[in-house]
């Protein structure tokens, strides 16, 4: 039994590695692609997972899958195609940790997954549908995307949404917000980072955000703010938490972290997902602060997920005091 399929973008991040030599940039190997991050997270913590997406049939594709499969991901449903190369992207870090992008996308096999190739059957299984709007920037993989949420829905599944905008990977910002857009029509659960929110509602404050965000008729949704921590609300409770305070080395991934932790609060809360108390919400979305910030203490995306014992000793910690 699988509890949460994700679908989405595979790709390597080549994240900057510091160097003594001002002459030589170089960059480590990771994997990456936020919902691959999300389950990577969620397998860790005990969840069971399948990943869909594509991969080329390459040495960065072989790679991936590995790692999925290191990490207990059921890879069934990652297609390789020898038609494409694996997706790259290249992470350089400012001072502070902070990133920015270039992208190796071009017929990038992650968006050539097409509707024919997802495993219904992997679906009709699981309990969370977990997808983004990056498998949504070209075809075939937006009509992949859809017909495999569509899908979810039509079995009940409750569908999770992570939008992950990144403005070099779309053709221009309104394309970009109708698939904001599109993926809250069908999600129950939702988080966004202050920019997104602020690029679907319009809204400047991160509270009339979460106000413009319900009208989706969303179960629950967060706002993540990079070092201002998070605001959350449901149609009854509404909730914020400062910053967990840590030595950030590396931000890449913190919002996948972030959900996947909240997933899995949700998941082992054994409550109705969407009817949750607001005391054991706030204990969920704490937790998921507490780790997303942790996961910074470290580079890449997946090798700096913390181990749940320390995320919930800090969590311990904080609620003793
Ligand atoms: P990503 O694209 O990497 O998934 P995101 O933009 O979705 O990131 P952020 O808002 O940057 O996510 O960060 C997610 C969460 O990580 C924040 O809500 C916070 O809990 C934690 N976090 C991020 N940066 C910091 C920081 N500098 N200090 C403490 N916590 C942080």
């Amino acid at each position: 039994m699988i509890d949460v399929v994700a679908l989405g973008e595979l790709l390597i991040d080549f994240t900057q590695s510091r160097s003594n030599d001002d002459s030589v940039r170089r960059f480590e190997q990771n994997p990456g692609g936020a919902p691959a991050n999300v389950l990577a997270v969620l397998s860790k913590f005990g969840v069971k997972c399948a990943f869909i997406g594509k991969v080329g049939n390459d040495v960065f594709g072989e790679f991936l899958r590995n790692q999925l499969l290191d990490l207990s991901i059921d890879c069934r449903n990652l297609v390789s195609d020898s038609d494409y190369n694996t997706t790259l992207a290249f992470v350089t870090l400012d001072d502070k940790g902070d990133r920015s992008f270039s992208f190796y996308r071009n017929h990038g096999a992650d968006t050539r997954l097409s509707a024919e190739e997802i495993d219904l059957e992997l679906i009709r299984e699981c309990k969370v549908f977990h997808f983004g709007t990056l498998s949504m920037t070209h075809e075939p993989s937006l009509s992949a995307t859809i017909k495999a949420v569509e899908y979810a829905k039509s079995c009940g599944k409750i569908i999770s949404f992570d939008p992950n905008y990144r403005a070099l990977l779309w053709e221009n910002e309104d394309s970009a917000i109708s698939a904001m857009k599109l993926g809250l029509m069908y999600a129950d659960i939702a988080k966004l980072s202050l920019e997104e929110a602020q690029m679907v509602t319009g809204k400047t404050l991160p509270e009339d955000c979460l106000k413009e965000l319900l009208k989706y008729k969303l179960g629950f949704v967060a706002i993540t703010m990079g070092p201002r921590g998070c605001v959350y609300a449901t149609d009854k409770y509404i909730g914020a938490f400062p910053e967990y305070p840590v030595n950030v080395v590396d931000t890449t991934g913190a919002g996948d972290t972030f959900w996947g932790t909240l997933i899995f609060g949700f998941i082992n809360s054994n409550a109705n997902f969407l009817e949750i108390s607001e005391e054991k919400l706030s204990e969920i979305v704490l937790t998921a602060n507490i780790a997303a910030a942790m996961s910074t203490e470290k580079k890449g995306a997946i090798p700096s997920i913390p181990e749940f014992a320390k995320v919930r000793a800090a969590f311990e910690e904080i609620k003793g005091k």
